[in-house]
């Protein structure tokens, strides 16, 4: 049969063909006007897309690019700071700050589950300088509570840096009413463009920290690159058709709230949220356990394998079989689960096929033994129409 190549990764994503075009478009010199009103759109757009009014600030590199610009504009050497653990991003975020000579509180939850509230308040004396978490701990499909954490440091005066790489686009934020000081998004994620470009909002409070900061950075130098911003210009040579596929994609979303940015973000968070739910269900209909039991992201899905059967060979059966590429669990998950992404460009058609290409990859290898088809897809199904009358009945209202 012919077989057609598609990515069901959390990034990156599937890219949105009209921010492909652009991109291939893209034949601009970076220090002419038209390019600056490119940029500047692309700024701009990215503030409401966030859902913000402090500065954004955008970096040619990925997503860890910016995290580790969090940690060095943030941070002296010896700072105390507190860490969220509950997945390798979490992990990345300690090993970030160590480098940076931080001292690491931690505050850790198993894999596959959230952090417990009560410990971040317990651990979070008034001289933690800066908490570092996830919206979204990408490599267990878990959800944390933003709104939760950043109450507690509103209280006890610590800055808050959101890694939501995986929630922007995929989560409500209300970023400037929490309190969230530094919130980072990538290009490859529900922005469903290639990667090449991090980008983040910075809060008044976070940009005087900075003054005063005394960790080395040269290129990540947030300050540097908020001067070239106010005139719609990067420091350095940016990733110029990546930006180019984010005007598209800014565009796209836009269409999708009937010309208003903020109404389409909200558009793709419910589409991801449909896709995500119809996912779960089915797992469940499948009777595979789900490795993110109590607190599930729509950005991603993570699930356990039938007992005796290792993920990668779910993995390789979705590669081999219908050229479709989910991940596998990583480090000590590998093996242990598999993941099915809902960011960005993941639609009806597409999840109810990744369903079905589950069912098949699951009777293949439980063969000799009978697998019955359908309950994934009847699941689903009955996910979306109740979804979808649901909206209805609020569209008449
Ligand atoms: C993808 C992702 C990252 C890593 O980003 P890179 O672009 O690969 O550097 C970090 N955190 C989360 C939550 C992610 O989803």
């Amino acid at each position: 049969m012919l077989i057609k190549s598609r990515l069901f990764t959390p990034g990156p994503t599937p890219p949105l063909p009209a921010a492909q075009l652009a991109m291939a478009d893209a034949n601009y010199h970076h220090r002419t006007a038209e390019f600056r009103e490119l940029y500047g759109s692309v700024l701009r757009d990215t503030q409401t897309f966030i859902g913000t009014k402090n500065d954004v600030i955008l970096f040619t590199s990925s997503g860890s690019g910016m995290m580790e610009a969090a940690v060095a504009n943030l941070t002296s050497p010896n700072d105390k700071v507190m860490v969220i653990t509950a997945g390798k991003f979490g992990e990345q975020w300690k090993t970030t700050c160590e480098a940076f000579g931080c001292r690491v509180v931690e505050v850790s939850a198993p894999y596959g589950q959230t952090i417990n509230i009560a410990d971040v308040e317990a651990k979070l004396k008034s001289d933690v300088q800066v908490v570092f978490m996830q919206s979204t701990e990408n490599s267990t499909g878990v959800r944390h509570d933003v709104e939760a954490v950043a109450a507690l440091t509103k209280k006890s005066g610590a800055m808050l840096v959101v890694d939501a790489i995986a929630g922007l686009g995929t989560t409500h934020f209300d970023v400037d009413a929490w309190g969230v000081d530094m919130i980072i998004g990538a290009s490859q994620k529900a922005l469903m463009v290639p990667p090449g470009i991090s980008y983040c909002a910075v809060s008044e409070r976070a940009w005087k920290r900075m003054e005063a900061a005394k960790n080395p950075r040269f290129y990540f130098d947030l300050r540097k690159e908020r001067k070239t911003a106010a005139n719609n210009e990067s420091m350095y040579t940016p990733a110029i058709p990546v930006i180019a596929a984010m005007a598209a994609s800014y565009d796209y979303i836009r269409k999708m709230g009937n010309g208003d940015l903020a109404t389409g973000r909200d558009a793709l968070i419910g589409n991801a949220e449909i896709c995500a739910e119809m996912t779960r269900e089915a797992a469940l209909a499948l009777r595979l356990e789900l490795f993110a039991q109590e607190s599930p992201s729509a950005a991603v899905t993570s699930v356990c394998p039938p007992p005796g059967v290792d993920s990668g060979d779910i993995v390789k059966g979705f590669q081999k079989e219908f050229g479709c590429i989910i991940s596998d669990g990583q480090a000590a998950m590998k093996g242990k689960m598999f993941r099915l992404a809902h960011l960005g460009y993941v639609d009806y058609m597409d999840t109810l096929a990744a369903i079905g290409a589950l069912e098949q990859v699951l009777g293949i290898l439980s063969r000799p033994k009978h697998v019955e088809f359908g309950p994934g897809l009847r699941a689903a199904q009955n996910v979306y129409a109740r979804a979808s009358a649901g909206a209805k009945a609020g569209a008449s209202r």
